[in-house]
């Protein structure tokens, strides 16, 4: 599978509207191998998560960012189903409480970075510091301005200290979105995500895209990535980023802790226990 080309190189600024979000590619009009691969892959990720955590020594990072509806949480669950669950970890970030926002914008976000072993999911970031914050003007273009760089500094303090760091866009256009509200609405045990808010940010649409573009463009680095994931179509939307999550897993190289230097002898004592079992056990009629 082609994940390269849906990275977001540093040097060749991209356009939201030119990025299509019904591809699939080649596998259009293949939702069920899609969807069998995806099987696959889960399996993968279960074993290699269980590696990481077993070597204890590096750490992955995963960032999502999307519209509302866009998929984050759907994501989450395809992407990481079966994984053991004390080796993962969701961030959700909200609206920052008064004691988040007495601090600077960074610090809720550090102390939820992956410890080693660990891979955390963030489910939105310190992007919404570029995002909502930008479009919804609650603070000055001199102050959220400078952010980028920032950004592009403590992901290189992270990556420089053995995290490895991935970021997704799931790219969803308004159509798309029109039918995830009418979902919610409708489905009554989707209702409780209905949020009547998300209709005010859905106004804003064209705003966000312009945010969305510029930090794509600005915060896309060779040390951590963006990738723009076509999201209309779930199926895809879970493939591809499970593809990306599994070859960077991959990537890092991991081997299971050496085993103590006196294996054989170990293993003749506990032999000898387990026998000593069986010679009491009554003989079976
Ligand atoms: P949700 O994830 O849909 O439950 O909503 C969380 C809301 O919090 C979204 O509307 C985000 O835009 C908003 N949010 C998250 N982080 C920030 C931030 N740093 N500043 C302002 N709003 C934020
Ligand atoms: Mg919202």
């Amino acid at each position: 599978m082609n994940t390269e080309k849906y990275l977001v190189r540093p040097d060749k600024p991209i356009r939201i509207s030119d990025l299509d979000p019904n591809d699939s590619s080649e596998f259009e009009g293949k939702k069920k191998a899609g969807q069998a691969a995806l099987k696959e892959l889960n399996k993968e990720i279960e074993e290699l998560q269980e590696l990481l955590y077993a070597e204890g020594k590096k750490r992955l990072l995963v960032v999502l960012q999307a519209m509302d509806t866009g998929g984050k949480d759907g994501t989450i669950r395809a992407v990481f189903e079966g994984v053991n669950p004390q080796g993962v970890r969701v961030a959700s970030f909200k609206v920052p409480t008064w004691l988040e926002l007495a601090h600077d914008y960074l610090w809720r976000i550090h102390s939820q970075t992956p410890r080693k072993g660990e891979i955390v999911i963030f489910n939105r970031s310190h992007y919404e510091d570029v995002l909502a914050v930008r479009v919804l003007n609650l603070m000055p273009e001199e102050v959220w301005s400078k952010r980028y760089q920032h950004i592009r500094e403590f992901e290189r303090l992270l990556v420089d200290e053995g995290t490895v760091v991935l970021k997704f866009y799931l790219n969803i256009d308004l159509e798309e979105q029109a039918r995830r509200f009418l979902a919610r609405l409708e489905e009554p045990s989707k209702n409780w995500k209905f949020n009547p808010g998300d209709l005010d940010d859905r106004a804003l649409w064209g705003d966000y895209m312009l945010a969305y573009e510029d930090l794509l463009n600005k915060t896309s680095t060779e040390w951590a990535p963006w990738y723009v994931i076509p999201s209309n179509k779930k199926w895809y939307r879970n493939l591809l980023i499970a593809t990306i999550v599994r070859d960077t897993l991959v990537g890092m190289k991991m081997q299971y802790p050496a085993p103590p230097a006196d294996l054989e002898q170990y293993y003749q004592r506990v032999l000898e226990m387990v026998q000593s079992y069986e010679e009491k056990e009554p003989e079976e009629e």
